[in-house]
């Protein structure tokens, strides 16, 4: 329902990286794959998640006489340290563990170098051949049919800097996290609770906002986004402060709201 409301096309999804088994997190799974096979997904998705999550997504299927119109392949992952498990044209996604109630993962998304970019006069000026241009856009230089070479750096232009983001929740303040997501252009905390609830969080394996801060600022990271509030919190706005007295680049994950990943 929030990827409609949100305009993301759910038949563009390959891929579903679920975090852990808790209700707030798996809930909508069953509905999410039901409803993308009556709208007639074809594709093979690929979920992945913590043991347990394939028995889940079967069982629930089975019991409500469900069918996809699609293949669903389960990756249960038991990360103990930083683990490639998905890799696709454009990103390579990592899984590590989280410190929660029940196994968790968290994820790192990390882009892949990108092809250079073309300077298109130049191209049109060596009158460069379309067959020659995946390898101008690799790095090679072009050699004309008199001999002369065109050097690499005179046909193209630098590509943007491959972008990462990771995913941490939930989550207990955990500093053994940093050296997975060092330096990441957007780290996706949660914060569930703030400082007047510290010793709470630390029994329900939970952070607060100034945790997530802590963590994103040992990190190194690029910007924090915090999500995951209690409701007991009607006011937001504190996790902001909190977390920002610690972390000045923190934004709160607001329903709807759109975070552009910047190198
Ligand atoms: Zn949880």
């Amino acid at each position: 329902m929030r990827m409609s409301a949100n305009k993301v096309k759910r038949s563009k999804i390959r891929a579903i990286f679920i975090s852990h088994l808790h209700g707030d997190h798996v809930f909508g799974l069953p509905g999410l794959l039901t409803s993308m096979s009556l709208s007639g997904h074809k594709g093979l998705i690929e979920v992945f998640g913590p043991p347990g999550i394939k028995g889940f997504i079967e069982d629930t299927l089975s019991y409500t006489q469900s069918q996809l119109g699609f293949q669903v392949q389960f990756h249960e992952l038991n990360p103990l340290g930083l683990t490639e498990v998905f890799t696709s044209k454009h990103l390579s996604v990592y899984a590590f563990p989280l410190k929660h109630r029940i196994p968790t993962c968290g994820y790192l998304f990390k882009e892949l170098p990108k092809l250079r970019g073309l300077r298109k006069d130049k191209i049109e000026q060596y009158n460069i051949p379309v067959d020659k241009i995946l390898e101008i856009k690799s790095g090679a230089d072009f050699h004309l049919q008199n001999g002369e070479v065109i050097s690499n750096e005179f046909l193209t232009i630098d590509p943007s800097k491959p972008v990462s983001f990771a995913y941490c929740t939930d989550t207990v303040f955990d500093p053994e996290i940093i050296s997975f997501i060092n330096s990441v252009d957007l780290l996706y905390h949660e914060a569930t609770f703030c400082n007047d609830m510290q010793s709470l969080a630390e029994e329900r394996f939970h952070s607060t906002a100034q945790d997530a801060a802590r963590i994103a600022h040992l990190a190194g990271v690029g910007k924090l986004v915090i999500g995951h509030f209690s409701s007991r919190y009607k006011d937001l706005e504190i996790f902001e402060e909190e977390a920002r007295q610690v972390f000045e680049n923190t934004d709160l994950a607001i329903e709807g709201r759109l975070f552009e990943i910047k190198s």
